[in-house]
């Protein structure tokens, strides 16, 4: 497989977790909850971390909320969940943040928007003040553009330059320079009024995928600061996984992009964790990072009179999905392993052969059996109604005897 070059950045510490260069690449969140609203809070973060979320965001947007933050943070560290909180900060930060020294002091990163930092006023005063905050409690920043709150004194002034150009550029162009402009400009501000450049990730996010991987591809030339990704307003079920998943993939296989969040939006009452779920399995697609063993079931098709084979690859998935908490940290390197669940002989042996364990079951007019293939070779066939039951036990001790012997498992279970 080829491999992918990463660009190289600076490496910045977001509370207990390295963001950029060698890094695993980052996946993180942001909970929809009323942050002043600290149990829900507490909650919510705690199931993103459980899912993986290895950084939580959540909006700061009152007193209220920066009153709630300390107490968030202290919440979770009783429940042992120490994913760094990072804040997300618009139009008042500055004022929050030197109003409450402990909600400064508890956060692990400052989110600011350039673009609505220092709305209406000539100085950027407000910039400084949070840049100042975050100098005096070591907190790393990440200036977060986004295009919907452009800073629009910068654009009008690149528009206007343009406009002076015998040959002017795309208004589209312009619009992608004052993206890079205004998180390049004030990453070099903050660096001036203190914060180490390796205290500075760096973000433009816009709604079109082909704008997104154009704005990271400025981005990425221009500057080392490491880039958090992610696709803005990516919108409701499949065409926000999959306009987040066009532009994020683009990016990360031409090594951009150090974190990454999918900024779906959850149907109501829908399950907050599928953007976790879903960054991690774009990474994993790539062969980027391993989070869950991967099941490949082919599609089905008219040789399959029933649905069995497909309840049988979703209750696998399950299955897995289900043990992993515990398999993560008992079986290092589980997350690696591969299954195959086919519905017939024409691509089930085959594709069996490639996973460390596959089932092939019975197509139209084939004997209802099904052979099961460990490693590649043909272990046993099982029948009956107990199919799913004796899969479930075979992968049960697989998992037990290939992840489970080694020096780092007994370590982890203190044998
Ligand atoms: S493996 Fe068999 S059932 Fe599955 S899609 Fe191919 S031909 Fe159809």
């Amino acid at each position: 497989m080829p491999e992918i070059h990463r660009r190289k950045t600076v490496t910045v510490k977001v509370g207990n977790v390295h963001v950029g260069s060698d890094a695993p690449v980052v996946v993180q969140s942001m909970t929809n909850t009323d942050t002043a609203d600290v149990a829900s809070t507490i909650e919510q973060v705690a199931a993103l971390a459980a899912a993986g979320s290895e950084m939580v965001r959540v909006t700061v947007n009152n007193d209220e909320a920066a009153q709630a933050v300390p107490h968030i943070v202290e919440g979770l560290a009783k429940r042992g969940v120490n994913v760094p909180i990072i804040g997300d900060f618009h139009y008042n930060g500055h004022l929050l943040l030197k109003k409450y020294p402990e909600c400064a002091r508890a956060l692990a990163k400052y989110r600011i928007n350039p673009g609505n930092v220092s709305v209406g006023r000539k100085n950027d005063d407000n910039f400084r003040a949070m840049i100042e905050v975050a100098v005096e409690n070591q907190k790393p920043v990440r200036i977060g553009v986004n295009w919907g709150s452009l800073d629009q004194a910068l654009l009008t002034r690149l528009m206007d330059e343009n406009s002076k150009l015998a040959e002017p550029r795309d208004a589209r162009d312009v619009m992608m320079e004052a993206m890079c402009r205004s998180a390049l400009d004030s990453a070099a501000a903050a660096e001036r009024y203190g914060l180490r450049h390796d205290q500075v990730i760096i973000s433009g996010k816009v709604s079109g995928v082909r704008d997104l991987i154009d704005v990271y591809e400025m981005l990425a030339a221009r500057c080392d600061y490491p880039l958090h990704l992610g696709l803005t307003e990516a919108g409701m079920g499949m065409k926000g996984i999959v306009a987040s998943t066009a532009g994020l993939s683009t990016l990360l296989l031409k090594g951009i992009g150090d974190t990454i969040r999918v900024s779906l939006t959850p149907k109501p009452g829908g399950d907050r964790t599928e953007e976790v779920l879903t960054g991690q399995q774009i990474l994993q697609s790539l062969n980027i990072r391993s989070f869950t063993p991967q099941v490949t079931a082919c599609p089905g098709c008219g040789r399959t009179t029933s649905t069995f084979f497909q309840e049988l690859a979703q209750q696998i998935q399950n299955y897995l999905r289900d043990s992993m908490p515990a398999w993560r940290a008992q079986y290092p390197g589980v997350e690696e392993m591969k299954l195959a669940v086919m519905g017939c002989v024409v691509n089930g042996p085959g594709e069996s052969k490639h996973a460390n364990i596959g089932i092939s079951l019975p197509g139209t007019f084939e004997e209802p059996k099904a052979p099961v293939y460990v490693d590649g070779r043909l272990m046993t066939t099982l029948r009956g109604d107990t199919i799913v039951a004796d899969f479930k036990k075979i992968l049960d001790e697989y998992v037990k005897t290939h992840y489970g012997s080694t020096e780092k498992a007994k370590e982890l279970v203190g044998a």
